[in-house]
C-alpha cells in the first residue's frame, strides 16, 4: 500500500477507534494504536540522538497537526483541546500553556520540527495519549509520604531580609499539606515532623528519606523545597519548578551533555510514566493557583528521587533569593496557598489515574 494511502487508512481506523467502534479489530491494519513505546518510529540521527518528525508523532497518535514555517512553531492537539506547542530551537514545549521541559532541543529540519525519540516515549505520548500507556500507570495513591526538605544542621536556602530558612518553610508547608490531604481521605506520613534529619551526611540523609518512603510502602512521595539563585540573578528569578526523576538515557533539564549517571536505571525509573503525569498535574496547579512565574516542569536525578519506589516529585515552590517572593513565603497565608495547590495537584493526578482505569479493563 502506498504510504499516503496507508496513512489515510490508518487515520480512518483511528477515527473509528476513537469513536469506540470495536469492529476495527477485524481490519487488516493495526487494530488499535499500539502504545507509543511499542511503535517503531522513523528516526534520523542528529547530534548523536534519534529524532522523530513531530508530524509523524501527530499522525500516529491521532492528533491534529498545525505547522507554521513563519513562526517555526508546530502544535499537536486532541479533540478535548489538549494542545502542545513546540518551537524550533527550544528545549521546552507548552502543554495547555504549562511549560514542560524536554531532554533535547526541538530541531527544525526539512520544513518540519523534530523531537528526540525518548522525549516522544517518555513525555509527549504519556501526556497526550495517556490511555494508551495503560499497563504502566500506577494505582490511585492512598498513602502519601511527605518530605519537608532539609532540617537539623542543614537549613537549606534562606532569606536574611525576611529571616526565613528553607527548612522551616518546608516543614510548615508539609504540615499544612498533611492536614489538607488527610481531609481528602489520603493517609499521610512525614519523613520529619520537626527540625531534624536522618543523617548529617547529605547523601546518606537523602537516601534514608527514600528508604523511609519505601518502608512505609507509600504510593506517592512528595518532597517540598524552596529555591535560590546567585545574588546577581536574584532580582529577576521567581516562580515555581516541579521535578521528577530523569528517565534513563535522557538528559536532565540542567544538563547539556551526558554524564556518568545518564545511563543508570534507578529504582525510581520504574515509575517514569506515572511520574510524568504526577509532575505535570502538580506543576500546572502550582502555576495556576499561585499565579507564579512558570519555571517549568523539569527532570533531575536528585538523590532523594532516585531510590523511591513509588511515583515521586520534588517541588521548588518559590525563590527565597528574591526579596519580594521571600516576603510572600514569610506569610502563613501564602504557605497555605502552596499547600492547597499541591493538594489539588494530587487530586487531579488521582482523578487522571481514575479516568484511565476503564481503559485497563479487558
Ligand atoms: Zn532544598
Amino acid at each position: 500500500m502506498p504510504a499516503a494511502r496507508r496513512i489515510r487508512v490508518l487515520a480512518v481506523v483511528l477515527a473509528l477507534s476513537m469513536a469506540g467502534n470495536v469492529s476495527v479489530a477485524q481490519t487488516r491494519v493495526t487494530p488499535t494504536r499500539p502504545a507509543a513505546a511499542q511503535m517503531t518510529w522513523h528516526t534520523i540521527r542528529l547530534r548523536n540522538v534519534d529524532f522523530v518528525d513531530l508530524r509523524e508523532v501527530g499522525e500516529r497518535l491521532g492528533l491534529k497537526i498545525e505547522w507554521s514555517a513563519a513562526t517555526r512553531k508546530l502544535s499537536l492537539s486532541r479533540s478535548d483541546d489538549r494542545v502542545v506547542v513546540f518551537e524550533a530551537d527550544n528545549r521546552d514545549c507548552y502543554l495547555n500553556g504549562i511549560r514542560v521541559f524536554l531532554s533535547e532541543r526541538v530541531t527544525a529540519h526539512r520544513d518540519t520540527l523534530w523531537v528526540s525519540r525518548l522525549d516522544v516515549l517518555k513525555t509527549i505520548a504519556p501526556l497526550l495519549r495517556p490511555a494508551e500507556q495503560s499497563l504502566l500507570w500506577p494505582a490511585r495513591p492512598r498513602l502519601i509520604v511527605l518530605d519537608a526538605g532539609h532540617g537539623g544542621i542543614d537549613p537549606g536556602k534562606s532569606n536574611t531580609t525576611h529571616k526565613i530558612t528553607e527548612k522551616d518553610m518546608t516543614l510548615d508547608v508539609v504540615l499544612r499539606l498533611q492536614k489538607l490531604l488527610e481531609e481528602r481521605g489520603y493517609r499521610v506520613v512525614l519523613t520529619r515532623k520537626d527540625d531534624t534529619r536522618f543523617a548529617n551526611n547529605p547523601l546518606i540523609d537523602l537516601q534514608r528519606r527514600a528508604d523511609f518512603a519505601n518502608k512505609a510502602l507509600g504510593d506517592l512521595f512528595l518532597s517540598v523545597h524552596f529555591n535560590a539563585v546567585d545574588p546577581k540573578d536574584a532580582h529577576r528569578v521567581t516562580g515555581s519548578e516541579t521535578y521528577v526523576l530523569t528517565p534513563q538515557a535522557m538528559l536532565s533539564t540542567s544538563d547539556e551533555k551526558k554524564d556518568d549517571l545518564t545511563d543508570v536505571a534507578f529504582p525510581g525509573n520504574r515509575n517514569d510514566v506515572g511520574n510524568v503525569l504526577l509532575g505535570y498535574h502538580l506543576h500546572r496547579q502550582l502555576i495556576t493557583d499561585l499565579q507564579a512565574s512558570d519555571r517549568g516542569f523539569k527532570r533531575a536525578r536528585f538523590a532523594v528521587l532516585r531510590f523511591v519506589e513509588s511515583p515521586a516529585a520534588l517541588i521548588e515552590a518559590a525563590y527565597l533569593s528574591n526579596d519580594a517572593e521571600a516576603a510572600r513565603v514569610a506569610q502563613p497565608e501564602f504557605r497555605q496557598r502552596i499547600a492547597e495547590a499541591i493538594a489539588r495537584g494530587v487530586d487531579n493526578y488521582s482523578a487522571a489515574l481514575d479516568a484511565l482505569r476503564p481503559a485497563e479493563s479487558p
